[in-house]
């Protein structure tokens, strides 16, 4: 029997090198990556990488959930929107930070949503609001959100997301084709973006 609370405060350990955000490391500490991740990868569930969870996607290495979780600032109470579901872990560690019902994530293929959605109910996150479309056009009637955040990534930040961002609120995602790179913006009052680049990542594309 692998002994996952240990294997999980292990990689927290590791992570305290990354990210020193305690609320962060917390988060990272209650939520269990091996029930969110395939049956056939869950030995690696607690090692820092990406892991492949269907339809070609992967999900995140633990360390880039954190330093995204951090980049965020998130308080709770705030509400946040995510753009890449995937199988609903990077959402979970959110819902630890903001409140399990502040939280809204968009997946592009269904399967995978529904997947997560199932996940998230059996591991105590099923107020967490999961919809299978199209991510770009965000999910207008819970606007605005204090934080939007893409798992995948775009050319530039959608218009509708910029939209659905309140004034002085955070869009982090990472951008660009080929190489990208992790971007913070802050939306100013004239609806126009304060940018922040966060070093060079990989993710998967925006479909
Ligand atoms: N946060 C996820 C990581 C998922 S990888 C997790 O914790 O597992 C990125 C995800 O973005 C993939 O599941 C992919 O299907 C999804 N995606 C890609 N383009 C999208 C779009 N236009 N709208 C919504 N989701 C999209």
């Amino acid at each position: 029997m692998v002994d996952w609370d240990r294997e999980r405060s292990r990689l927290v350990t590791h992570l305290r090198e990354r990210v020193s955000d305690e609320a962060v490391l917390d988060a990272m500490n209650r939520v269990p990556r091996h029930r969110f991740v395939p049956e056939r990868t869950r030995r690696n569930a607690y090692a820092d990488r990406p892991l492949p969870i269907g339809e070609g996607q992967t999900i995140s290495a633990p360390h880039m959930v954190a330093i995204m979780a951090d980049l965020l600032a998130l308080s709770p109470g705030d509400t946040v929107l995510e753009v890449g579901t995937g199988c609903g872990y990077h959402a979970a560690v959110t819902a630890e930070l903001v409140g399990t019902e502040n939280v809204y994530s968009v997946e592009y293929h269904e399967s995978l949503a529904s997947r997560a959605r199932e996940t998230l109910a059996e591991t105590g996150y099923g107020d967490v609001s999961v919809r299978a479309g199209d991510g770009k056009r965000g999910w207008p009637e819970h606007a605005p959100y204090d934080r939007v955040y893409l798992t995948c990534a775009a050319p530039d930040f959608p218009p509708s997301l910029v939209e659905q961002t309140r004034t002085d609120g955070y869009l982090l995602a990472p951008l660009g084709d080929g190489t990208q790179t992790l971007v913070r913006a802050c939306k100013r009052a004239d609806g126009t973006l304060a940018r922040e680049d966060h070093g060079s990542v990989r993710f998967v594309p925006l479909q």
